[in-house]
């Protein structure tokens, strides 16, 4: 249905799932949430779903994906939060209401306000952020090595070695770069 769309780069990690909805920062950078239906789609996606959304919502949206992805980005680098950063993402975080609720198989479900609405399902991912950013979880930020992304990720994984936001895009593509130009190099010696 909505082909025309590019598709949702999904993660598990609620918070850098919602800063990949604009992928390729550094370099031709792809808008995810072009249109408020697809913010909707998205939240629906990730267990947030919303009644509507207007042009003002998606807005906010975007203003606290920014602010996620430029405080992920200096807690990487190890660098101060930015406050201006730090004060969207509180404010979305206070101006919403839900709850979690535990589900009859023991998993964790987000239940929106009565009318749930966009700011509701933005304080989850707000809280989200927050809860990376004070270092509650176990895993360490870092930033893809693609020139072109610089994407903010969390990395879990027992090693704490990870280089790209995710392997399947930033990741195999730096290995087919680094596959031609080795291929460039050995015709070359070739000759
Ligand atoms: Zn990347």
């Amino acid at each position: 249905m909505h082909a025309r769309f590019p598709d949702f780069r999904l993660g598990k990690v609620l918070a850098t799932s919602f800063t990949a909805t604009l992928t390729e920062r550094c370099g031709d950078a792809v808008e995810r949430i072009p249109t408020p239906q697809r913010l909707v789609d998205w939240l629906a996606v990730n267990g947030l779903a919303v009644e509507s959304c207007t042009t003002a919502q998606l807005e906010l949206a975007r203003e606290l994906r920014e602010s996620i992805h430029a405080a992920l980005t200096a807690a990487a680098i190890q660098d101060s939060l930015p406050a201006s950063a730090v004060h969207v993402i509180n404010d979305c975080s206070l101006q919403g209401r839900a709850a979690a609720v535990l589900t009859p198989e023991n998993t964790r479900q987000w239940r929106l306000g009565p009318d749930s609405r966009v700011e509701d399902a933005l304080s989850v991912v707000a809280a989200d952020a927050i809860s990376i950013l004070a270092g509650e979880r176990d895993g360490k930020l870092a930033l893809c090595a693609s020139p072109t992304c610089r994407a903010a990720f969390f990395d879990a994984s027992q090693s704490r070695t990870r280089k790209w936001c995710e392997m399947n895009t930033c990741g195999n593509r730096e290995k087919k770069a680094r596959f031609n130009a080795n291929k460039r190099k050995s015709s070359r010696t070739a000759k």
